[in-house]
């Protein structure tokens, strides 16, 4: 066992140490180099940085030491080769796409998406060539019809927000794959932790380090994980120059925020669980929407995609949106918030604020429904939030 190599640590040491490297300071945590330029002894290490002839920084926007620290930690995190932080996840979003595609190009898309996501596949991708189908992820055989030899990509979300639909990404991996596409998912809801695509066939993850990498409502921040060869000609060649760059404090937090992120996922995860199966006895409560409990309709493979089944619960209140929004008024430790991930549990009306933009009809397929809340388990102790909702039921 060489106990040297980080990548023969455990996952929870990973998370700690993982990139660390320190200054001449000696400094138990991580540095913020807060700067945003660098400095050369001479004219030739400035030429040799540039033409790639020697390692170094050259201006922040290429890159920065604590940036590449939390680069560093996620990639342990990964398992995979390379990460490209990136200043928001929309950022490593569009940043994965949009680095591989070009008018004329093809994609096929899952229709349940993260508000912006569906933005920049259905709006901003065509508006450049790129055009987009739209499957229902759930349906093997929609990809199988959408994905011709002209498909550059296909990108998912499982599970989905808000409905926490799952798409199997093996299988459509290997669909992709055989028409030679790529692919890219996006794996917010289910976090590093808890599943990891690379494993299952993708090709590219992308995160919002805003959700549970911080965890705790303090920044934004994204991550794009890759092969290195991936990042060195599709992400950097794109990604330099249009300049979506992590701040060099956001990157410090979210280093902080990955080492308690296992511990927290875990927690909140097995809270989710437990409040999931409270509220299906709930006589207010008509269906709960959780991926790790019998009664979801993809319970299998949300066992065997996901280890453990996250920190969101979907659930539908037996009756119309007065009665929702009066049990949303009456909480008072749960906020509303359309954030997600946090150690504050928070819960949301996804008809009227995150999917409000899809219209009647496109909640209509994707089946969110104005009695529909979603909470986001927190870190509080978990009577004290079974508490909080009973009272906002009983009223
Ligand atoms: C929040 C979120 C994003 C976007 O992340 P930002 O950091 O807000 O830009 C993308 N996908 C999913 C599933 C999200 O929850």
């Amino acid at each position: 066992m060489n106990r040297k190599s980080p990548h023969s640590w455990r996952q929870a040491t990973k998370l700690v140490r993982g990139g660390l490297d320190r200054s001449k300071h000696g400094e138990t945590a991580e540095a913020i180099f807060m700067n945003s330029g660098f400095t050369y002894p001479d004219a030739e290490t400035a030429a040799a940085r540039f033409s790639g002839d020697a390692d170094g920084f050259v201006y922040g926007r290429y890159g920065n030491p604590t940036v590449e620290m939390f680069e560093q930690r996620m990639c342990l995190l990964e398992g995979s080769e390379a990460c490209y932080a990136t200043a928001s996840g929309m950022a490593a979003v569009f940043g994965a796409l949009a680095a591989q595609v070009s008018a004329g190009d093809h994609i096929v898309s899952s229709r349940a998406l993260f508000g912006s996501c569906f933005q920049v596949v259905s709006n901003i991708l065509p508006r450049f060539g790129i055009e987009c189908t739209i499957v229902d992820g759930r349906d093997i055989d929609a990809w199988r019809a959408a994905i011709t030899p002209q498909t550059k990509l296909v990108f998912l979300e499982t599970p989905s927000n808000p409905m926490l639909e799952v798409t199997d990404i093996a299988a459509v991996s290997e669909i992709a794959h055989k028409a030679g596409a790529s692919v890219v998912i996006d794996n917010v809801f289910a976090t590093p932790v808890l599943q990891k695509p690379l494993e299952l066939g993708a090709d590219v993850v992308a995160y919002s380090g805003t959700k549970h990498i911080d965890g705790q409502g303090r920044c934004l921040g994204g991550a794009i994980m890759s092969t290195e060869e991936f990042k060195e000609e599709k992400l950097k060649p794109f990604l330099r120059h249009t300049g979506p760059s992590l701040s060099p404090f956001n990157a410090w937090i979210l280093l902080k925020g990955l080492e308690t992120l296992q511990l927290r996922v875990e927690k909140q995860g097995a809270a989710a669980l437990e409040i999931a199966q409270w509220l299906s006895d709930q006589s207010a409560v008509k269906t709960v929407l959780y991926p790790h409990m019998e009664s979801h309709p993809q319970v299998e493979l949300c066992r065997s995609q996901m280890s453990g089944g996250g920190t969101m619960v979907t659930f539908e209140i037996d009756g119309a949106r007065d009665r929702v929004f009066d049990i949303m008024r009456r909480l008072e430790i749960i906020d509303i918030s359309n954030n997600l991930g946090d150690s504050k549990s928070l819960v949301t009306h996804p008809a009227s604020t995150t999917h409000y933009n899809l219209g009647e009809e496109g909640r209509e397929k994707v089946g969110i429904t104005d009695a529909m809340l979603r909470l986001s388990v927190g870190l509080e102790d978990i009577e004290d939030l079974k508490d909080d909702l009973e009272a906002a039921f009983v009223g």
